[in-house]
């Protein structure tokens, strides 16, 4: 069932990567394109209502896809500075990037044009910020601290936590290795489910276990 995952999975990416390049490329002179930006924003933060946690992020994310399908060959894959995950940084991360979007958003004209370049500016920004961490470090750094991802994993809840089976267990940490977020999941897994919000469902812990430990339901 879980190779089956990981494949649809992948599949499920290739198809929506382009959405995020094609935003990209043309959301700057074809502006309603650009719409799709708050689309996401917004079934991002619609997904709470599933309580599956940061499922989006790890399945449903058009940039997110890109990140996994397009950057991650390029990625050296170093650890996520812990900074990131600072719960501070990433509100204020969150109170930045949403007093920008509600200042220019009350700003006149209220058109589609200046809507459009507003949500353009702001994917551009981040895809580009995203891109640079996701070169240095895991190409999944960007979404440490994303917004939406800090939002989801704050106030959502989660019915189908990771959960380990540490009698098979070896510890020989290859999970988290593979880990796109670097989550620490021996440590944070104490009650034999990972307490840690910020899972993004992903899977990849789950293909390399050579002990078959990890499971999703
Ligand atoms: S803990 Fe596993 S499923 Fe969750 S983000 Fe890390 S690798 Fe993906
Ligand atoms: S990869 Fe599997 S066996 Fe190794 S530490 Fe992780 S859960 Fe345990």
């Amino acid at each position: 069932m879980n190779n089956n995952f990981i494949k649809q999975r992948k599949f499920r990416q290739w198809l929506l990567m382009p959405i995020a390049l094609i935003t990209i490329a043309f959301g700057w002179k074809y502006r309603w394109i650009s719409f799709i930006v708050p689309i996401v924003m917004v079934l991002g933060i619609g997904s709470l209502l599933f309580n599956r946690g940061r499922y989006f992020c790890g399945n449903y994310c058009p940039r997110g896809a890109f990140y996994d399908r397009i950057l991650q060959p390029l990625s050296q894959k170093k650890r996520i500075p812990d900074f990131f995950r600072n719960k501070t940084f990433r509100w204020v991360v969150f109170s930045i990037l949403f007093g920008v979007f509600i200042l220019q958003a009350i700003t006149p004209p209220y058109t589609v044009a200046h809507f459009g370049l507003m949500f353009w500016i702001m994917c551009i920004i981040t895809t580009i910020l995203g891109v640079i961490l996701g070169i240095f470090f895991s190409q999944r750094a960007w979404c440490a601290f994303c917004p939406i991802g800090t939002l989801t994993s704050s106030i959502g809840k989660d019915e189908h936590p990771l959960s380990i089976d540490k009698n098979t267990c070896i510890g020989c940490k290859l999970c988290e290795k593979a880990c796109p977020l670097n989550i620490p999941i021996l440590a944070n897994s104490s009650s034999g489910y990972l307490e840690n919000r910020d899972c993004i469902k992903c899977m990849s812990c789950i293909a390399v276990c050579p002990k078959k430990a990890l499971h999703i339901s």
